[in-house]
């Protein structure tokens, strides 16, 4: 596995170069856009990894399906789905989605922006500190690593820069889909985008999610296997941004993708895989990450249809 990673790795480190860094976050522009690196932990627990992968970068969109789990271990599937829809919207993460018909539940999902941010709503706890907290000891859990905390400077970035994210917040309120505060549930979805991660880190995340919610090798379970089932069918149909089709097609497994250059890839029973690669393609998806997962699914023969 170590050679394959290693040789795909080096196949694919030219296509970084055609991406670009997101910038509308001042703190991501740092990213180096030649930075390429894959883990893959199996279902029975083995290791392999090539290239960048112990770098530290934001969760950035990859926390959507934590923040997903958390709401559905909080309120049950029937309630979070009554908030927040399924269905892919077809537009950027980012998109204003309201167009002659007033904005309902039914025309966001949990992966775009408006979706996330209902979602911190949907998270139990007495103030949006505790939700917060929450919401880190999950993702703690998930990624099997207990020192995982936020990037102040980013997390700072994201809070100055974050005009598009109120006025997403604001329809909400205005439409009647978010009763709290603005600024609280920004706060805390700022916050959820700024947890620091690495390519070992999203793998684990996407280990327990193809284990259907059981951690590898203890087999402990952290969250029941249904939810496994909505996270990662949400995943497979939305997780790419407006790219989820065309992913579906190149790589055909559930996955969740960030601005930072993150990938969390879900094969279920199978394997869980963490991309780092932050030079972007037009959607806002990991360029050099992509074809790299799309190498992989060819060699191991991983595409679920
Ligand atoms: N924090 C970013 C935003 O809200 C996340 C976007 C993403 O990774 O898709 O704009």
């Amino acid at each position: 596995m170590e050679e394959l990673l290693e040789r795909l790795l080096e196949e694919c480190r030219p296509a970084t170069g055609q991406g670009r860094v997101a910038d509308y976050i001042p703190e991501l522009a740092k990213g180096n856009p030649e930075a390429l690196g894959v883990y893959v932990i199996g279902s029975e627990g083995k290791h392999s990894w090539a290239g960048d992968c112990r770098q530290k970068f934001t969760i950035q969109s990859v926390v959507k399906p934590i923040l997903l789990l958390q709401a559905l271990l909080d309120n049950g599937p029937d309630l979070v789905q009554k908030r927040v829809g399924v269905e892919a919207t077809g537009k950027p993460f980012d998109a204003i989605n309201a167009g002659e018909r007033a904005l309902d539940s039914g025309h966001i999902n949990p992966m775009v922006n408006m979706g996330a941010i209902v979602m911190c709503t949907l998270i139990r706890g007495g103030s949006y500190e505790e939700r917060f907290q929450r919401l880190l000891g999950l993702t703690r859990q998930l990624a099997g690593d207990n020192e995982i905390g936020v990037d102040e400077a980013v997390y700072q970035s994201e809070k100055s820069h974050g005009s598009k994210n109120r006025a997403l917040a604001y329809l909400l309120k205005s439409n009647g889909l978010l009763e709290d505060s603005v600024e609280e549930v920004l706060d805390c979805y700022f916050r959820a985008c700024s947890i620091q991660v690495d390519c070992r880190a999203l793998a684990h995340i996407g280990a327990v999610l193809s284990n259907r919610g059981r951690l590898p090798v203890s087999n402990e379970r952290v969250f029941p296997a249904p939810l496994a089932r909505y996270v990662n069918a949400i995943l497979m149909t939305c997780g790419m941004y407006d790219g989820s089709g065309e992913f579906a097609i190149r790589v055909g497994v559930p996955a969740k993708s960030g601005v930072a250059g993150g990938i969390m890839a879900v094969v279920p029973t199978r394997m869980g895989i963490g991309i780092y690669a932050p030079a972007l393609d037009q959607k806002g998806n990991s360029l050099g990450g992509i074809q790299l997962l799309e190498q992989l699914s060819k060699a191991l023969y991983l595409s679920i249809f």
